[in-house]
């Protein structure tokens, strides 16, 4: 249930709803927007008609039902958008956040070029894989804890916040370690352990859409990490699994706009794995674009045929600087601000 405050509430006031919502046996979620304050009452097994009758307290203008399943994710509870920060990049906040670097770290020279080069076209934070989910077991698997520490130094050098992936609830405290964000992967988007795991630390996670999950299965595992507690969330659609066999994945741009109509969060769009295909990754950056999205993940190698893994799908620099490039117009005709656009 949702406690509209009125305008003008005194803390007081909101300070008692929340009081009464703990006593009814939920959990109160406060958010303060210029406005107006508003209390979300979330969790089950709780005395529903005393939260119906704050209705008649102080400072109260309504008390609704959470239409979604969804209740801290949705935009009901929060209209104003998230920013979430990462080690000082905003995402969410209006510009367009630009994420790019290899599927996987494979040695120093491939990641500090990488980074050098796509700071240089205007990425705004690193991406690397350490923990590689991979469908086969024969193929690489990611060099762990040498790619993570590879991650911090770059990161050190280049001013870049690094992003990498996390597979398992073990691995969380050496990533929290040697990383700025972590990526829950689309095979993990449904791992409640590691989503519970991950809400505990505060650090910002990328959590991308399930190649087979709903946009309401997707936002119900955004809602694991905020009703855990950790706000700091930033979506990626990256394409499902249709028929279509053309291209690896369906980049379903229409689910981000509406993941970002019925949630606060930020989205962003991953054109190389919702495609796989290099000639489409700008014309789907761009459509990303223009439709509103907060950003991009892009993968970028220094030589995508010797990639170890996702090389078939990833941009050299040059292609990745005209990606760059062609962001400009639009972004200008969706009336966003970018860093690396204005370049
Ligand atoms: C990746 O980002 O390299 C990756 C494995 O992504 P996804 O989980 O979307 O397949
Ligand atoms: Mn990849």
């Amino acid at each position: 249930m949702i406690i509209n405050m009125h305008e003008g509430a005194t803390d007081q006031e909101i300070n008692h709803v929340i009081e009464r919502v703990r006593e009814a046996g939920y959990q109160a979620h406060v958010t303060r927007g210029t406005e107006r304050a508003i209390v979300a009452a979330v969790g089950s097994g709780g005395r529903r008609h005393e939260l119906e009758a704050l209705a008649a307290a102080a400072g109260v203008m309504d008390v609704v039902p959470i239409a979604q399943p969804f209740k801290l994710v949705s935009r009901q509870v929060k209209p104003q958008r998230t920013v979430v920060n990462v080690s000082g990049v905003s995402i969410g906040d209006g510009s367009f956040a630009v994420i790019a670097g290899p599927c996987s770290v494979e040695s120093r020279e491939q990641l500090f070029s990488t980074a050098k080069a796509v700071k240089a076209a205007g990425a705004t934070l690193l991406r690397g894989g350490a923990y590689k989910p991979r469908t086969s077991p024969y193929e690489f698997q990611g060099l762990g804890l040498e790619a993570l520490r590879l991650l911090r130094e770059v990161r050190e050098q280049s001013g870049l916040p690094v992003v990498t992936e996390v597979m398992s609830t073990e691995d969380v405290d050496v990533i929290c370690d040697h990383a700025d964000m972590l990526q829950v992967g689309a095979r993990n988007m449904q791992n409640f352990a590691l989503l519970r795991r991950l809400a505990s630390t505060k650090k910002p996670i990328l959590l991308k859409r399930g190649p087979s999950a709903s946009v309401k299965e997707w936002l119900l595992a955004a809602e694991y990490l905020l009703a855990g507690g950790n706000p700091n969330v930033v979506l990626c659609e990256r394409g499902i699994k249709t028929f279509e066999t053309e291209t690896r994945n369906t980049l379903d741009l229409a689910s981000l706009a509406l993941a970002r109509e019925l949630s606060h969060l930020p989205v962003i769009a991953d054109p190389s794995h919702g495609t796989g295909r290099p000639t489409l990754i700008t014309p789907m950056s761009r459509a990303a674009a223009a439709l509103g999205a907060d950003g991009l993940m892009v993968e970028v190698h220094p030589c995508p045929e010797r990639a170890l893994s996702d090389g078939p799908q990833s941009l050299d620099f040059t292609g990745f600087s005209h990606l760059m490039r062609s962001l400009a117009e639009p972004l200008r005709a969706n009336g966003t601000a970018s860093a690396a656009a204005a370049d």
